[in-house]
């Protein structure tokens, strides 16, 4: 199947299936902002709790709070945000459409990647085991031409970017002959910088009011919170302060469904360490962050990217992707950002940012590891990567999400074979009794096919069949949703059975394995 046309089978099962709606729908709906549904709230939800507990229960030294939204304005002038959160924009004059003019260049590059590829992979049909990729590409004049358009552009993006050089940006695009994918023209306007904090009115005007932003990333909460959780908690570095919640950002190009959205979910750990050690905490943090991702058994479609521009103030920066539909795409950050914060805290605050180090018998300002990554972006990661379509024997397709158990919204199905005989009561007592640690689901209606398609559809993993036979040995199938095996079981040992395979503790010890 076609990526594009699978990306949207995904976008309508999750609208069908209740995991996603666009906002204010009956009013046409409001731009890259969208509502979670009712099985969409319990995925979104487990992968919360995934990601806490892997922070707060597997390490003593990671606590969590939960800041306020709204927070002095000061606070974004310290940390840059006023100033410098910004991105490029460029429209262009037939289409009216607006752009990000980094993304349109690094589609650009990316494109520039696949022919060299195709080129590479066409090679190594035609000549068999004997081909050597690297010789091709050194030799190959085709590829070599690629791949010299290709760095000489990347090597003027970089340095573009980090002299902010916005000229220099549209005369890339220019010079690279970019068009528009709507109008197909290169009649670009000039390229602008767009400040993506949301501000509003804190106090009526009365008393003065005061031009507060909504927060575009949850890390602030914690610095500004730095030495309130030290002293209070009595920690001592190395430590971490997790938090998740709400951020808020004008995108300019809010597109791919809950990729990139004006309201999103952050889940943020920032990792004080002593200056020196913050590189062996950043590999740390990077190759654990990675195992978490691997743990949901979503399979090999992982990479790190590292950053072409590093922020001024980080001397290290990746990003974990993931291979979306529409291509690998960052869905975590991990940034080693020096004492940059703490510093610019206590220079605008005028309060002390430090810590007295009891070993080391001083005070210092902590180095800041931080892993940063978008819920709605591993929500969209795992939809993708579960999302199965198979054709069965009769020719029938089965559509299936094959979520990770523990993630799952719905756990368990209860299913009594037909709607007669006493089944529904004794299916009904069996839900009773496992209701108290299970999200359950009891269904009579339709065959009890079509309940395993719609089990299978909201990605139940396992379904619970109560049939004649259980009324005289107390037993029932459990039918498996991944492979459709089916087995007996006694009633009595379902909540241990079941508990073993959904719990967060399976799935919390996959991350060490
Ligand atoms: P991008 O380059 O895609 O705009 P970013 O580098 O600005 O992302 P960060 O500021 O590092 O992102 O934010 C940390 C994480 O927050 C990202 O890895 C991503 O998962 C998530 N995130 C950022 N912006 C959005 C958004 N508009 N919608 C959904 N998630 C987002």
């Amino acid at each position: 199947m076609a990526q594009e046309d699978l990306f949207k089978k995904i976008i309508s099962h999750c609208k069908e299936y209740g995991f996603v709606f666009p906002s204010s729908e009956i009013y046409d709906g409001l731009g890259a902002v969208y509502d979670y549904g009712q099985y969409g709230v319990e995925l979104k939800n487990n992968i919360r709790k995934y990601w806490w507990d892997s922070m707060t229960l597997l390490n003593e030294n990671v606590v969590g709070i939960d800041s306020a939204i709204f927070m002095h304005p000061t606070i974004w002038k310290a940390s840059g945000h006023v100033d410098a959160f910004n991105d490029p924009l460029i429209d262009n004059k037939d289409s009216k459409k607006r752009y990000r003019a980094d993304v349109l260049i690094e589609e650009h590059l990316a494109r520039i990647d696949d022919k060299i590829n195709k080129e590479i992979e066409k090679a190594a049909r035609r000549f068999g085991d004997a081909f050597d990729p690297e010789q091709f590409r050194s030799t190959n004049p085709r590829v070599q031409e690629y791949q010299m358009k290709r760095d000489a552009t990347h090597a003027r993006f970089v340095k573009a970017l980090n002299e902010a050089d916005l000229d220099e940006l549209r005369q890339i695009i220019i010079d690279a002959e970019i068009v528009c994918p709507l109008s197909g023209t290169r009649n670009w306007t000039e390229v602008r910088q767009f400040n993506l904090m949301f501000a509003t009115d804190m106090g009526s005007t009365a008393d003065g009011a005061m031009k507060i932003y909504l927060r575009p990333e949850t890390a602030q909460g914690i610095f500004v919170n730095f030495l309130n959780v030290q002293k209070s908690g009595r920690m001592k570095i190395p430590f971490g302060i997790a938090q998740t919640g709400k951020a808020f950002r004008n995108e300019i190009v809010a597109r791919q469904f809950i990729f990139r959205m004006r309201e999103f979910e952050q889940m943020e750990m920032q990792f004080f360490v002593r200056p020196g050690e913050e590189i062996e905490w950043f590999n740390h943090w990077k190759a654990t962050r990675l195992a978490w991702h691997k743990a949901l058994g979503l399979g090999d479609r992982y990479r790190f990217h590292d950053h072409d521009k590093l922020a001024h103030y980080a001397n290290a920066a990746t990003d974990i992707e993931f291979e979306m539909p529409f291509g690998f795409k960052e869905v975590e950050g991990i940034h080693s950002r020096t004492d940059f914060d703490l510093n610019q805290h206590e220079k605008y605050s005028g309060k002390k940012m430090q810590y007295f180090d009891p070993e080391q018998g001083q005070s210092y300002t902590p180095y800041v590891i931080e892993t940063s990554i978008g819920l709605d972006r591993v929500f969209l990661s795992i939809i993708a990567g579960s999302y199965t379509e198979e054709i069965l024997d009769g020719g029938e397709t089965r559509t299936l999400l094959k979520l990770p158990p523990a993630l799952a919204p719905v756990k368990l199905a209860i299913l009594p074979l037909v709607k007669k005989d006493g089944l529904p009561e004794k299916a009904e007592e069996i839900l009773h009794a496992l209701r108290f640690d299970f999200r359950c689901q009891y269904d009579e209606k339709d065959s009890i096919g079509k309940r395993y398609r719609r089990q299978d559809a909201i990605g139940t993993p396992y379904c619970i069949t109560v049939d004649h036979d259980t009324l005289n040995d107390n037993s029932v199938t459990i039918r498996f949703r991944d492979t459709m095996c089916q087995e007996r079981a006694p009633i009595a040992r379902l909540g241990e059975i079941i508990a073993e395979k959904v719990s967060m503790k399976t799935l919390l010890k996959k991350i060490n394995d």
